[in-house]
């Protein structure tokens, strides 16, 4: 027994050890993926409950790996973080996410009110030059301020209020829109909330998933948090739709937008002229 314990220690530190290296790749390799292009924003159609019309685009980045194959955001933002590479990806994907909407709304029949989403991280809030990068993107695209939108979570709020109210309100003044991502699932005190210069409550997916089905409180609180927004004269959208019923829950309540599989997952930008220009339906 005690061989095997020996053993099996050994199997457990072999496997830390392999995975404390294969992240510390991921950090180097993370650091030459921008110039070797290697990153690509894909984008999720948001769409109003009433007509499934779609009024925007969430950017969602993915790293395309020579040998790993396609990396999905939840293993590689972190590990940009940690190493502060989230400054450079973060605003490459905010270029590159104005320069494809600012194309569709100018190209693409039907397209010239689309919203485009770019999800924020802490460090980005925190970044003094992060006013300037979004005045500049904006004005290099042409892009009408009030298209884009700004994703935040309650949490990165709170880590430095004062600080990331400054910014949220330079943003503000510059014209553009913020949403609250994950809405339910942080910790902010609902007093906060009215006092956030914010637009749109984006109601989590944890949320979303259980409406239609047997669990009754899940529809009280993709409820409640609606009645919460009107109350506030903000913008829902409800994430993480993939089926008629939970879209069905979402009328009966009234959410007015939605993004989920049930329309599509997010798609590569030549993906997106054929998908808009697609019958609905
Ligand atoms: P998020 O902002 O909450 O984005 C929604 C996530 O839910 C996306 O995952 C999307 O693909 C997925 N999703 C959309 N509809 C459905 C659905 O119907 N069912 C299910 N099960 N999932 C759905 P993704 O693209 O893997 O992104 C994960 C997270 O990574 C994002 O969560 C966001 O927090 C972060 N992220 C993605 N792109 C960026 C970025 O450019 N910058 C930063 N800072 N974070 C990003
Ligand atoms: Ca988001
Ligand atoms: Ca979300
Ligand atoms: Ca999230």
């Amino acid at each position: 027994a005690k061989d095997n314990g020996r053993a099996q220690a050994m199997v457990f530190s072999e496997e830390m050890h392999r995975k404390a290296s294969s992240r510390l790749d991921l950090d180097s390799q993370l650091a030459r993926a921008l110039d070797k292009d290697e990153l690509r924003v894909y984008y999720q159609p948001i769409v109003e409950v009433s007509t499934e019309d779609v009024v925007g685009f969430e950017a969602l980045v993915r790293w395309v790996h020579p040998q790993r194959g396609l990396i999905l955001p939840i293993e590689f933002i972190p590990v940009a973080e940690e190493t502060g590479m989230i400054i450079p990806i973060g605003e490459w994907v905010l270029r590159q996410s104005l320069a494809q909407a600012q194309k569709w709304r100018t190209e693409a029949p039907g397209a010239e009110d689309l919203s485009i989403s770019v999800n924020l991280s802490t460090l980005q809030l925190q970044d003094p030059d992060f006013l300037g990068v979004v005045e500049d993107a904006l004005t290099q695209t042409g892009l009408d301020p009030m298209a884009l939108h700004l994703e935040i979570t309650e949490t990165m709020v709170m880590n430095d209020v004062e600080a990331a109210m400054g910014t949220l309100h330079g943003l503000r003044s510059l014209g553009v829109r913020l949403s609250i991502d994950d809405f339910g699932t942080g910790y902010a005190a609902l007093s906060y909330l009215s006092r956030l210069p914010v637009q749109t409550i984006k109601i989590d997916q944890s949320f979303v998933k259980g409406l239609g089905g047997d669990d009754p409180h899940a529809s009280s609180i993709v409820d409640a948090i609606v009645s919460l927004a009107r109350a506030l004269d903000l913008d829902v959208i409800a994430e993480g739709v993939e089926s008629a019923e939970q879209l069905r829950e979402l009328r009966r309540i009234g959410s007015r937008l939605a993004q989920g599989f049930l329309w599509s997952r997010p798609l590569a930008p030549e993906e997106i002229p054929e998908w808009l220009g697609a019958p609905s339906g």
